[in-house]
């Protein structure tokens, strides 16, 4: 599916004089705490409003949002701050009950995103709108917990199948088994990936849950930023440590307008002059690469010549792990990473195997 024409998600007003931000608490847990956050970011500068009422938890037992009745107190935000707002459907009911309460922008979260059962439904809710509700509607697709490019893909096709002009995609990571220092681990390549497939559509960075600690935030909103994301969707609490859902990665307003300055008096040291110079630099390394990787194969179809006349195996498991091994430990002499090392080994080792097997 083609995908353009696309509106911009939100009126001029609202994001100019900067990137797009939105921010607000992970979930509505009282009218007075809603209220009380969103006149904290309306002094600060913020012009939408985000917070969660239906929270998907992973385990039941924990706060699941307070439901419909708190979207009352997002509309009463909107009326006393003038802020656009914005909450999570996860359902054709969510969105409903969100648009009956005057929403200007839904986001489908994570796991919902991950399913194209309750992505259509969404999109088939939306599709028989009347269509002066339906252009005013922003939505976000986050992207699915797993690193499928295509799910996502898909996910944002079937809400541009249902006529929404308002799009944008929302990188928040991606889960991944063990401890790591990210929540989400961010696997740049994905959103810029869909950037390059998508390049109308708004791309906003969820440095929160892809963070999941306070102190990260600020570096992944620039470094976001620094990769041309349009926005930022930041989650903030008056007093983060009582929050009922994600305490430990919400900030407080005042903690949010920080990085904001910080982001805009970045000095721009890369001169236009040094990257290019830079960029040669990479484009000749990158020939060198392939000319080296080339080679390699050419000697790896010598070996496979001499073990098929020899009927030797074409994997042979000893000698494949001691290349590893070897290589692991140069490689990080070099200071390059151990993982990425065993990445790259992988991909030769296999199109080597491949190459044999062809002969
Ligand atoms: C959220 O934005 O509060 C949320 C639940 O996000 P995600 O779907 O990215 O986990
Ligand atoms: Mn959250």
């Amino acid at each position: 599916m083609i995908i353009s024409e696309l509106k911009p998600l939100f009126p001029e007003e609202y994001t100019d004089g900067g990137p797009l931000v939105i921010a607000g608490p992970c979930s509505a847990e009282s009218e007075t705490q809603v209220l009380d956050a969103a006149h904290a970011l309306m002094n600060e500068g913020i012009r939408i409003f985000r917070a969660g009422v239906w929270k998907p938890r992973t385990k039941p037992g924990g706060f699941e949002g307070m439901g419909t009745p708190a979207l009352e107190w997002l509309a009463e935000a909107k009326r006393q701050t003038g802020m656009l707002i914005s909450t999570e459907v996860a359902s054709a009911r969510h969105l409903a009950d969100a648009i009956d309460a005057g929403i200007d922008a839904v986001w489908i979260g994570a796991r919902t995103s991950a399913n194209p059962f309750a992505v259509q439904e969404i999109a088939d809710f939306l599709v028989q709108l009347p269509a002066h509700r339906r252009d005013m509607l922003a939505v976000m697709v986050k992207n699915p917990v797993n690193t499928d490019l295509e799910l996502w893909i898909g996910a944002i096709e079937r809400i541009y199948g249902a006529g929404v002009r308002r799009i944008g995609a929302i990188h928040r990571g991606f889960s991944s088994y063990g401890e790591h220092v990210y929540r989400n681990m961010p696997e740049w390549r994905i959103p810029i990936e869909i950037h390059r497939r998508l390049p109308e559509i708004t791309m906003i960075c969820d440095p929160s849950h892809i963070g999941g600690r306070r102190d990260l935030i600020a570096p992944l909103a620039l470094q976001a930023l620094r990769m041309n994301f349009d926005g930022l969707i930041i989650e903030c609490h008056c007093n983060p440590e009582s929050a009922l859902s994600d305490s430990g990665q919400q900030i407080t307003p005042s903690a949010l307008g920080n990085i904001i300055k910080s982001i805009a008096n970045r000095p721009e040291t890369l001169s236009q002059e040094i990257l290019a110079d830079l960029r040669r630099q990479i484009d000749d390394i990158d020939d060198r690469l392939m000319d080296i990787l080339a080679q390699r194969m050419a000697v790896a179809r010598e070996i496979g010549r001499l073990k098929q006349e020899n009927n030797m195996p074409v994997v042979q498991p000893k000698r494949y792990n001691s290349l590893i091994n070897d290589r692991v430990e140069t490689a990080a002499k070099l200071g390059l990473d151990a993982e990425f090392t065993k990445k790259i080994l992988a991909g030769i080792h296999e199109e080597s195997v491949r190459q044999q097997l062809n002969l």
